[in-house]
């Protein structure tokens, strides 16, 4: 009895973890540490397990680490970070867990202190410094350590943003990064460029980060740029051509992360993406959607990366576009009773289901946002503009019968028959189940916007106005968010 009294809860444990699921959601693995040199730790052991050298910079001299990330492409090494005074103590010990010999450190003093140096040297390791008196000394002489490049990176080296997220590029190309300011080239910098041989640079970010002017100066100069850090991301991995078998995802505002996720994306050959920490940026998600990413690793702990945003990747949902368009409006009111408009219920719960839709990951287009009206014609129209994966047309009934309630889902055979049957498959039970109402079913009907939608699509029927007991469901805030949350898990589950 005692072996059974002991063995049954583990046993059930077990079957809980190993219920396999039918239906995958996408993958997201998350690296991160407690603190920023934990999980650059982190980073390095997964990625490397053993790493005869290591760079180190200061933990929060991100110009210096930027500016070693392609140098640590080359040399094999990961990228790690210590207070400036003390090693710290997990930097310390994944030194010795990678069995490091030889450290980099990048950076002067005023970063990394001698101390801090005697310290790592105190661990057997063979300690060598690149550092100049500025940023841009500092970068160059990395530079001069990499294998000779014609291109170089030019980057203003107080614009954190733009160097971190060309890391994975620089990387990919072997091009060196150097610095400047905004409108004049730094000494260093330019002795570098005649030095090393340059011929042609690229500059990173656009003309408030680095000047026309300056630009015209530096010799075959081309640019790349972004309206802001997460679209320069997505230009960027554009041009890299590295894979987004899966992507590396990081929050564009946590530098110590980002940098990591560039040096990781680098060593690994993949995309990497910077995204707002709370919420995917859109630019974020149009790439991901463009290129069916099913597959991602975010970098930083869940204050850096947060959960909600890690739950949007792994939401098969993510990137997909969906076009929601509210039946009727302005002076077509659609069926009337009980005090309901018809237009102003589609209008209602389709916002919802807009929102609803945007925070698990999607992209959404509505056909109209406010008491409009387009032809049927229009409505299709713009759903084959948007591009849209998906068209969900929402409406609610009538009969001239107050009796007859209840709630239906229809799909058109005309396109992607299958597709929107499992569309409407998907949808309507969770609608049921969200407002209580009768199950109606889903059906077939040549409803003009699903029957000439060429992209999987179905009308929704949530409920009839003219029957008291839907229109009152129909009239709570409450059960409209719950259909629309219903309606937004029929459709994640229909992408998985
Ligand atoms: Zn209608």
């Amino acid at each position: 009895m005692k072996f059974i009294i002991k063995c049954l809860p583990v046993f059930i444990l077990g079957v809980i973890l190993f219920v396999p699921s039918a239906l995958a959601d996408n993958t997201v693995k998350r690296i991160g540490g407690s603190t920023r040199y934990d999980t650059a730790v982190l980073a390095a052991k997964q990625s490397w397990g053993e790493a005869k050298t290591v760079i180190i910079t200061g933990g929060t001299s991100y110009a210096d680490a930027i500016a070693a990330a392609p140098l640590s492409y080359q040399k094999n090494a990961p990228l790690l970070f210590t207070n400036k005074d003390q090693l710290s103590a997990g930097t310390k010990k994944g030194l010795i867990d990678l069995k490091t010999k030889n450290v980099i450190i990048v950076g002067g003093t005023p970063a990394v202190s001698k101390n801090t140096e005697n310290q790592i040297a105190k661990l057997g390791i063979s300690v060598k410094r690149l550092s100049g008196s500025t940023r841009y000394a500092t970068a160059a002489k990395v530079a001069g350590e990499m294998t000779r490049s014609s291109t170089a990176l030019v980057v203003n080296g107080f614009v954190d943003a733009d160097g971190m997220a060309a890391i994975s590029y620089a990387s990919a190309k072997k091009y060196p990064i150097l610095f400047t300011n905004d409108s004049t080239l730094n000494g260093s910098t330019s002795n570098a460029i005649k030095s090393l041989g340059i011929k042609n640079t690229i500059v990173i970010g656009g003309t408030s980060s680095i000047s026309s002017s300056l630009y015209n100066k530096l010799p075959n100069p081309s640019r790349i740029s972004g309206k802001n850090r997460y679209n320069l991301s997505v230009n960027l991995a554009k041009k890299t051509g590295l894979s987004t078998g899966y992507t590396f995802v990081t929050n564009g505002f946590k530098e110590a992360d980002t940098i990591v996720g560039g040096v990781l994306s680098a060593k690994q050959g993949r995309v990497h993406l910077l995204t707002n920490g709370d919420s995917l940026s859109k630019d974020v998600r149009t790439y991901i959607g463009s290129k069916n990413i099913t597959s991602f690793t975010v970098i930083g702990s869940a204050s850096s990366l947060s959960n909600n945003a890690a739950s949007q990747l792994k939401n098969p949902v993510v990137g997909k576009t969906v076009f929601i368009d509210p039946g009727h409006g302005y002076q077509d009111s659609g069926a009337t009773g009980n005090g309901l408009l018809e237009k102003n219920v589609n209008l209602d719960i389709a916002t919802r289901l807009n929102n609803q839709l945007y925070g698990a990951g999607a992209l959404t287009v509505m056909s109209r946002k406010g008491d409009t009206f387009d032809s049927l014609e229009e409505r299709v129209n713009k759903g084959a503009k948007a591009n849209a994966d998906i068209f969900i047309s929402v409406h609610a009934n009538a009969n001239d019968n107050s009796s007859a309630n209840g709630t239906e889902t229809y799909y058109d055979k005309t396109y992607q028959s299958a597709n929107s049957l499992r569309l409407a498959q998907n949808i309507q039970p969770r609608m049921v189940s969200a407002l209580g109402t009768r199950d109606r079913s889903v059906k077939t009907a040549g409803f003009y916007v699903i029957k000439y939608s060429k992209m999987p699509s179905v009308l929704l029927e949530t409920g009839f106005v003219t029957s008291p007991i839907d229109a009152n469901i129909l009239k709570q805030s409450t059960k409209k968010d719950r259909l629309a949350a219903g309606i937004t898990q029929g459709v994640s589950s229909y992408f998985r």
